[in-house]
């Protein structure tokens, strides 16, 4: 078996950033991933904007030469994609961590392909493989979706898309762009004050003069092949539709954060317990790093902010080993 000073769980920016902080401190470390290198960016809109500059997305001082001030999805593919092949980062693609034991050496890391020792763990697992369901009946259909990649795909299409973040907005607008009938539904009694301060006023225009249609306080009640079916103050509305994207935010993996031993907070929010200072859990040598912090507030962590954490934890653990040598 394998044995590591730190093992990481997630190849996305911030494990990423991990794995090259623990190379330079001279730390043994491999970064597990289930997918390609950052597979949540891949995972993200072909056409997506970052809302940040891309200095404010760069990983250890490494430039980020980006064609606009704020980078493209591809952009960024390319960037943490050189970052990993230019270091030879030590990362195994296409494996899945599937569980955690603790022993009095360490860890044992078992994986879908094998199993590994480790004296520390890093959880970088983000927050996008797991949508908030809206539980209710046709959610399975097949021309539901809770993710949006191509507005192509939607052209001439009756499409409903359930939502008022940026992630909506962004998706009514491209779509309609390329001949989408849109029909906006959102919960709330407006479009959200966190959409990007540029993109908002496109949104509003668009539905003040009727290109995008849109019912506030609404309730999705049901989706079926060629309907979608929603309460608004109004009473009941069944629309034409052939796709929905249900495009209602994610959450982290909280049970597999359990069931490596996380304390999570027990109100809506779920936190999970770490030392603000060390990144360190309440299991020790367990460490958590990037938006995973963030319990269900997905939006309070992100790149710009959490990439700090890699220096924060390689250098707790470097810290932790010398105390204890
Ligand atoms: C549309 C959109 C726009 C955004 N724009 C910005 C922006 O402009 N600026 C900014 O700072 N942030 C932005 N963000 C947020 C940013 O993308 C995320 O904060 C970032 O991806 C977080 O990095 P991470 O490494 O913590 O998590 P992730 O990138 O989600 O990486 C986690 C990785 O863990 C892997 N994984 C999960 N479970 C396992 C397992 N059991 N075994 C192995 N691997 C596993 C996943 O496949 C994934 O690759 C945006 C997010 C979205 C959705």
């Amino acid at each position: 078996m394998e044995k590591f000073d730190v093992l990481i769980i997630g190849g996305g920016p911030i494990g990423i950033a991990c794995g090259l902080e623990a190379k330079k401190k001279g730390l043994s470390y491999v970064i597990i991933e289930k997918g390609p290198i950052v597979n949540s960016l891949f995972n993200y809109p072909v056409n997506m904007q970052f809302f940040s500059s891309s200095e404010r997305l760069e990983i250890d001082n490494i430039p980020f030469i980006s064609k606009e001030a704020k980078p493209k999805r591809n952009e960024a593919l390319e960037y943490y994609r050189r970052i990993v092949t230019s270091n030879q980062l030590n990362i195994h693609l296409f494996e899945r961590v599937l569980d955690v034991e603790k022993t009095p050496e360490g860890f044992t890391i078992i994986s879908d392909k094998s199993k590994y020792a480790a004296d520390h763990i890093v959880v970088a697992t983000g927050f996008y493989d797991l949508p908030n369901m809206l539980n209710v009946p046709g959610e399975e259909l097949s021309k539901v979706s809770h993710y949006y990649k191509d507005p192509h795909f939607y052209a001439s299409q009756k499409l409903a898309v359930i939502g008022a973040s940026n992630s909506a907005v962004d998706a009514a607008l491209e779509c309609w762009r390329k001949g989408a009938e849109v029909t906006m539904i959102i919960r709330g009694p407006e479009v959200g004050q966190r959409v990007k301060y540029w993109v908002r006023p496109d949104i509003l225009n668009r539905i003040n003069e009727g290109s995008i249609a849109a019912y506030y306080n609404a309730e999705i009640k049901e989706i079926t092949e060629k309907e979608i079916i929603f309460i608004t103050p109004d009473g009941e509305q069944r629309i034409e539709n052939d796709f929905v994207l249900a495009l209602t935010g994610y959450m982290p993996n909280f049970a597999f954060l359990e069931r490596l031993g996380i304390t999570l907070s027990d109100d809506a929010n779920k936190f999970p317990e770490y030392n603000k200072d060390t990144m360190e859990t309440n299991v020790p040598g367990l460490y958590l790093a990037g938006v995973i912090c963030g319990g269900m507030e997905t939006h309070k962590w992100f790149i710009e902010n959490s990439r700090i954490h890699a220096k924060i934890i390689m250098k707790a653990i470097q810290e932790k080993s010398a105390s204890e040598a």
